[in-house]
Formats: structure tokens, sequence, C-alpha cells
């Protein structure tokens, strides 16, 4: 008869629900990313709108009237305020449980500690002045892109890189991104959380509101037993064994200092009052929080999660009426023609595009034809108004700006 297997310890089971959570949200996240670069027929929404950070970069811009920034939707708003809801509850749950570039910093975390055999820490003096980066950081970006009303970090934005790995535009338009992704990567080989820790200017953000969190990790002194495991296990370097509440915005909740914590009741999620939580208990509740913030406002409708098609546009609209914001970089100039209803030889006459070639995406068209989407937009707009434009239209002369590649 097979000997019964023991349950897991409480702190073990949490480790393993993290784990398991992160692993899930890093496998949905990379899958929604590879099938929006590829396409198909369910056009899932790209990263920009998937990111909080993007919520906050446009934050400026909707508060002043201006609306959402090019690129950001409403559902980066929804996951900023699902982010910081969860942080005035459970500190920055958000990056010790839900971020997937936090897990896959902990995935690059492991190789390296299996390849060279140890974790390194920075010195000390190296240390703390490189945790205020991350502040200026969130400083410069803020203001800048107030200012421009453009996503100034999306050039070098490791998970925008992470999110165009299998788009031909990584090493183009997002080189300057994969190269800080690589570092990153790199970073990680050796120190634990590297970008969390230096450079990130959402747990910056995160790492403000997360002082006013109801939630701690709380040490009773009565029972520590002074043993310097939780400062050990914890990948952000805090120094939980000599607090009694952990205030660091640099703590990200991850739990790993409870679950390392040998001394029965010594560490713990508490409120100020005293009332605990348990790992697991805290694992789930400060995801279930998020998650299900996320999911009323789908619910509700507020939360695009496809981008919407130019055909699903043409069906409800109809031709002379479709959203021209739908035409994107990936979509072909035979989409356009047929949604439009302009002729293929249209194209030919004005942009010298032959037909065997308007299959193609319009960012492939962009340099020898000039058909980038703003172009073709302003065109389609023109010609829906009157057709005899096509005669005398120049391509280019009326409409360019840095359109959305995807
Ligand atoms: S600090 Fe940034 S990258 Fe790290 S887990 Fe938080 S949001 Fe993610
Ligand atoms: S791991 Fe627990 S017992 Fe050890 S120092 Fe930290 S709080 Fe005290």
């Amino acid at each position: 008869m097979a000997a019964e297997k023991a349950p897991l310890h409480p702190r073990r089971s949490a480790r393993t629900v993290r784990w398991s959570i992160l692993a899930a949200v890093l496998a949905v996240i990379t899958t929604l990313g590879i099938l929006h670069q590829t396409g198909g027929l369910v056009k899932p929404v790209g990263v920009d709108a998937l990111c909080p950070f993007g919520g906050l970069e446009t934050l400026g811009s909707l508060l002043g009237g201006g609306g959402l920034i090019r690129r950001i939707a409403l559902s980066s708003v929804l996951l900023l305020v699902a982010a910081v809801v969860t942080a005035l509850v459970f500190r920055r749950a958000f990056c010790g449980r839900i971020c997937p570039l936090g897990y896959l910093q902990e995935l690059f975390g492991g190789l390296g500690k299996r390849m060279l055999g140890r974790r390194f820490t920075m010195p000390t003096n190296l240390d703390r002045p490189a945790r205020y980066l991350k502040y200026l950081v969130l400083a410069l970006v803020l203001y800048f892109t107030w200012r421009t009303g453009e996503l100034v970090i999306r050039s070098y934005d490791p998970w925008v890189a992470y999110n165009h790995l299998t788009s031909p535009e990584l090493f183009t338009e997002n080189a300057a991104a994969f190269a800080v992704l690589v570092a990153v990567l790199i970073g990680s080989l050796f120190f634990d959380r590297f970008y969390c820790k230096y450079a990130c200017p959402m747990g910056a953000f995160l790492g403000l509101i997360s002082r006013f969190s109801v939630f701690k990790i709380r040490r009773d002194e009565e029972a520590c037993i002074d043993c310097g495991l939780c400062d050990r296990a914890c990948p952000v370097n805090v120094h939980v064994s000599t607090a009694t509440t952990v205030t660091s915005p640099e703590c990200i909740d991850c739990g790993e200092c409870v679950a390392a914590c040998p001394a029965q009741g010594a560490l713990g999620t508490r409120t100020s009052s005293g009332h605990t939580l348990g790992p697991v208990q805290a694992a789930v509740f400060s995801v279930s929080l998020f998650a299900v913030l996320v999911l009323l406002a789908s619910a509700a409708g507020l939360f695009e999660w496809t981008v919407p098609t130019l055909t699903q546009s043409v069906r409800e609209s109809g031709t002379a009426a479709f959203d021209t914001a739908l035409i994107k970089g990936s979509t072909s100039l035979s989409d356009v023609a047929d949604a439009a209803g302009i002729a293929p030889d249209v194209f030919t006459r004005v942009y010298g595009v032959p037909e065997s070639e308007q299959d193609k995406a319009l960012k492939d068209l962009k340099d020898p034809y000039g058909c980038s989407p703003g172009e073709i937009r302003a065109f389609v707009v023109a010609y829906r108004a009157d057709p005899t434009v096509a005669e005398t239209w120049v391509p280019g002369a009326l409409h360019e700006d840095g359109e959305e590649a995807h």
C-alpha cells in the first residue's frame, strides 16, 4: 500500500498558491501578447491596455479633461484602480502576488541560483541610493507624459518588449526596450527582483500608497526567536527581524518572510488591532480582491479584452460610418478597401500599391508606399465624403502622425 502523503504545511501551501497564481498570470498575459501580435479570429487588446501603469500615465490627461492618451484604454485605468485598492488593503500584493514581470524576474532569479549556486546582494552604499532611482523614473515619466501626451516610457519598457517577442518590431521600434529587458533578466540572474528594486515606476507608486494599507507584516517580539530567517527570505532585502511592523515601501507583500518563519505566531499579515490572516488566506484574499474588481469591471462592460475588428465595426455601422480608428498598422490594405467600399485600383492609382501587395499589413506598406495607418484613415474619411478626392489626393500631404503599429 502506498504511503499517504503528509499534508502541505500552511506556509508551503501559501508559497504554492503564490507561485501558481503568478505562473497562471504570466501564462495568460504571454498568450494574450502572442495572440495580439499574430492576430487571428479574436485579437486581444495590446500590452498598453493591460498594464495598470498606463492608467497612471493617462491620469493627468484624464483629470485635465483631455481623455485617454494614445494607446491607453479604459482597462488600464480600471487595472490601476484595482491595484490601488488592493494596495490600500494588502500593500504591494500586486507586485508580490500578481505582476507577471515580477514573476519573470523570480524565474530568472531561480535560474541564477542554480547556475551560480547563490544569490547576490548589492553593497549597501550602492543599494540605498539606487533604490531612489525608481522614484526618479516615476516622476520623470509622469511629468513628460503629462507634457507631451505620449507614453514616453514605452520605448524603454521591458514589459512592452516582452510582449513584442514575437513581433518583427522587436529589433526596430522596440529595440531599446528589448535591450532593457535583456539587462533586467541578466540582472535578475544575480539579484532578486532587480528591476522592481531599482527601476520600476509602478512599484515606486504602489510603495507610496502601501503606507496606508490596512494589513501589514507584523512581528510579535515575544514569539520571535531572532533567527533572522525572515531577512534572508525577503527578495527585496527588507529587515523584517528588527521591525515590529514592516512599513518599508520596498515590501512587496509576497509573504516569503512569513513562510520562512519557524516560530509559531511570530510573524503574520495583521491589522493594527491584531486581526491576523493565515499565509494562505493572505495569498488568496489579496489576489481575489484584485481579480473581483477586474471581473466586476468586465461584467459592467467597462473592460475590453479584445480589439474590435474592422469587420465588426462595418457589420454594426456600415461602410459609410465604420470607425476609421480601427485602421491600424496590422490592418491590410485589402481589408480597408473592403470595409470602405473602395476599389483596389484606387489605392494603386493614389499610392502606387499593386493589387498583388494589397493583402499586406499597412505597417509593411508604410515605407515603400507611404500607406501609414494615419494616412489611410485620412484618405478613407476624405473619400467617403467625396470619392473624386482620389483624383487630386497627394499622399502624405494632409495627414501624418506617429501611428500605433498594432
Ligand atoms: S515593482 Fe514593478 S515589475 Fe516589480 S512586481 Fe511591482 S509592478 Fe511588477
Ligand atoms: S523568521 Fe520569525 S522568528 Fe526568525 S527573526 Fe524573523 S520573525 Fe523572528
